[in-house]
């Protein structure tokens, strides 16, 4: 056997080696039985058959009783993206149970340690795209249990079919000593319990017909590793002022069928997945409840496009997310091309957020030049958990109204800018040749008449408002204590091919930062708020 195609002189991997209690004839020579499949690696099949027998079940009698299988293994360092493990499940199955553990060995500062994600496919198999996905809880459960009538968050409730599921595993950090795992399923028999009804949350909300709606696209729940409610995060959106949000927990659909009973003419609630793969994080916005995004693939696999196409036949937006973060697996290597926007802006303001901008700006000039399509500029925050703030940064989108598909268009045509929170609110223009034109809008002006460049912006105290061009920063003015003014300047469009405005809060020591100048830091405060550009035509 062996691990992947990187390594398959190498016998590292000592796969299921055992079965604990005794109901089946598991010998070693299951082991021989393990293959590679791509960059994955499928152990030998557990089966119940023989211990459904052993544990005294007649067949074909409910409530006859729970059946467990453990097995336990061993990855080396090097060990594939997802090692799948076959269970045979016998008819009258009602419930499967899992749990797992992994051994975390101590390893030296800047050597990660140990860490395996989980999750499962049912009898209709593991191809990827296919319809087998039951579930994923990723690391941040040891445990999950399914049923016809319900399944812990992550994982989607229904019957268990007989034939051959597969338990994943994902080790994506393994140690230098290696992993040692531990997998242990239980099958409940009996009749199903009552079907599972799912929640779908509606695809429209009141409103306020045409207009600037706010919302964030980037959130997390139990359904993933998230630790707030569905409830809670709902709860906080409109705490925070959100007309919208977008339900993206990690690799798995569950959330969107529990959205209905939160969402209301109050809050859009629009469903999503952030698929998760080892080269960068991407956000599918507007899916049809209900629709799963496979994640099982790397830059290098070409697998991206087809599921970005997916996502754009089903209406969806594909968003590349936090580009520059540094944690393992989560920056970036899928390119644009199949991007409709890039979440520029993650959470709290950081460096990495500056990397995102930077490259995003530089990406606008192209765009101008080839006369090719621009990528409009996201701000989501991520938020998991306490204290992470829902709402920080969000997005306020020029829609025709409060609905899945106006928020989707109005994102897909850039008609956004990011504020930090939603007692930030500004005006964004420039006017020329008797025309006016806004955020992702095209004013097209003789090349030497004069462009007037007006934000208009409120509650950013101190702030400093950048205005931001194909030549970089060409305006800086600071605002008042109140927080709140108007800043013009003047261009033409021979200068400038597009302008666009940021906000910022001041340095740490007060100062308004450091304008078109360099140091060892950065020289600008947090962002309070961005905008997509204005685009500048010679007529
Ligand atoms: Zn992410
Ligand atoms: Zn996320």
């Amino acid at each position: 056997m062996c691990l992947d195609g990187a390594c398959e002189h190498d016998a590292a991997a000592r796969p299921a080696t055992g079965d604990r209690d005794g109901g089946g004839a598991l010998d070693r020579r299951r082991l021989l039985m393990a293959a590679a499949t791509g960059a994955a690696l499928t152990l030998a099949p557990v089966s119940f058959m023989q211990g459904r027998a052993a544990a005294g079940t007649p067949k074909g009698t409910p409530d006859g009783g729970d059946v467990t299988r453990t097995v336990t293994g061993h990855l080396d360092t090097g060990a594939a993206d997802f090692v799948y493990l076959p269970v045979q499940v016998p008819k009258g199955v009602r419930k499967i149970a899992v749990e797992y553990s992994y051994d975390k060995p101590s390893v030296p500062a800047g050597t990660p340690g140990n860490s395996c994600d989980i999750g499962v496919f049912d009898q209709r198999g593991t191809k990827l795209g296919g319809k087998g996905f039951r579930g994923w809880s990723g690391g941040a459960r040891t445990a999950f249990e399914i049923s016809a009538t319900e399944a812990t968050p992550g994982y989607l409730p229904g019957p268990v079919e007989a034939g051959t599921w597969n338990i994943v595993l994902g080790p994506y950090q393994v140690a230098p000593q290696g992993m040692n795992y531990q997998v242990k399923i239980t099958l409940t028999y009996g009749a199903d319990g009552a079907p599972f009804t799912p929640n779908h949350p509606p695809t429209k909300a009141k409103g306020r017909g045409r207009a600037w709606y706010r919302g964030d696209g980037h959130l997390h729940t139990v359904h993933s590793d998230g630790k707030r409610l569905p409830a809670e995060v709902a709860a906080g959106a409109r705490q925070a002022g959100l007309d919208f949000m977008v339900s993206t927990d990690h690799n798995t659909s569950s959330a969107h069928a529990v959205w209905g009973e939160y969402a209301g003419q109050d809050l859009l609630i629009i469903t999503g997945e952030e698929v998760t793969t080892r080269n960068g994080h991407w956000l599918a916005l507007g899916l049809p409840a209900g629709e799963w995004i496979d994640w099982r693939y790397r830059s290098r696999d070409d697998a991206f496009g087809r599921f970005a196409r997916q996502v754009h036949r089903s209406g969806g937006l594909v968003v590349p997310a936090h580009p520059y973060c540094p944690y393992i697996a989560s920056q970036w290597k899928f390119g644009y091309a199949d991007a409709d926007a890039v979440e520029v802006w993650n959470g709290p303001w950081t460096y990495d957020d500056e990397s995102a901008v930077d490259t995003w700006d530089a990406g606008l000039a192209e765009a101008v030049r080839t006369g090719g399509r621009w990528l409009p500029a996201m701000g989501n925050s991520d938020a998991h958990s306490e204290p992470q703030v829902i709402g920080l940064p969000h997005n306020v989108v020029y829609a025709d109204g409060l609905t899945t598909d106006a928020i989707v268009s109005g994102i897909r045509a850039g008609r956004n800018w990011i504020a930090e929170s939603s007692s930030v609110s500004l005006t964004f223009t420039a006017s020329g040749a008797g025309r006016e034109a806004g955020i992702a809008e095209t004013l097209t002006a003789r090349a030497d008449a004069p462009v007037d460049v007006r934000l208009e912006v409120a509650g950013v105290p101190n702030g400093t408002v950048r205005f931001i061009t194909d030549e970089g920063q060409m305006h800086q003015e600071s605002l008042p204590a109140s927080g709140t003014g108007t800043v013009v300047w003047r261009t033409t469009t021979s200068l400038a091919a597009y302008v666009r405005a940021e906000v910022r809060h001041p340095m740490a020591d007060g100062s308004p930062g450091k304008g078109n100048t360099m140091g060892p830091a950065l020289v600008w405060g947090p962002m309070a708020a961005l905008t997509n550009p204005i685009f500048l035509k010679r007529a």
